[in-house]
């Protein structure tokens, strides 16, 4: 295995409409005991799940001495939150997405795996409630990782490294927002953009974004795409 490639959950795999804002809100107020501000879905698109809940807590100017003991807590009701409101109202698979993670797996010599704002747990149910099989990801890198998401591809190349012995020889990211496209490259890795969540390809490009998809439903377009990153 020489490269690495990430997929990006919420945006560019799924949709989970507004289950995520309402499961959070519900698990933030119950686990702080004050009513979590609203936020529109653009202002935290790329934010980590952990960075969404400091953001709330420094708007609220809470400080409380068992900050640790209650966010653990938040994600751990987030979780349930998660799994009951999609047994009503399931995650939408986005476009082509499960057929261009399993076009991608059939590459040869390379890795796939996750680099999501999303804690584990919500990672997990969110895409097996959209029907993608979550084992299929040999490793990942989640909120509970990092503050920011600049940080996660050190993470997941760690992770990598722990299962094949070596560093991967390149990384790629692919997502759907400017913070995804930072997070590549303050970290030496490839992105590849597609325009499935909050962000079109002009802003993604203005991010510095070079290779941008409408979508995941044209895989061979994808895998050349990769394929022209792993041999450059
Ligand atoms: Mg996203």
């Amino acid at each position: 295995m020489a490269i690495l490639v990430l997929f990006d959950i919420d945006g560019t795999l799924v949709d989970c409409g507004a289950a995520s804002g309402k499961g959070f809100s519900k698990a933030f107020h119950e686990a702080f005991g004050v009513p979590c501000p609203i936020f529109a879905p653009a202002d935290v698109a790329g934010f980590t799940d952990s960075a969404i809940l400091a953001e709330v807590v420094s708007r609220l100017g809470l400080q409380c001495d068992d900050f640790e003991q209650r966010r653990a807590l938040a994600f751990e009701i987030y979780a349930r939150n998660l799994a009951r409101e999609f047994q009503t109202l399931p995650p939408r698979e986005l476009p082509g997405a499960a057929s261009a993670v399993r076009a991608v797996r059939s590459m040869p010599g390379l890795a796939v795996g996750l680099l999501t704002g999303s804690t584990a747990a919500t990672a997990r149910i969110k895409l097996e409630s959209a029907g993608i099989d979550f084992r299929q990801f040999v490793c990942g890198a989640y909120s509970e990782d990092a503050g920011s998401r600049g940080a996660l591809p050190a993470v997941a190349r760690a992770r990598f490294v722990d299962l094949f012995g070596q560093e991967p020889r390149r990384t790629i990211l692919i997502g759907d927002t400017p913070l995804d496209v930072e997070a590549a490259h303050a970290s030496g890795s490839d992105f590849i953009g597609v325009t499935t969540g909050h962000y079109d390809r002009a802003a993604l490009e203005r991010a510095g974004a070079e290779i941008v998809f409408d979508d995941l439903t044209e895989t061979e377009p994808l895998c050349r795409a990769i394929e022209e990153l792993r041999r450059n």
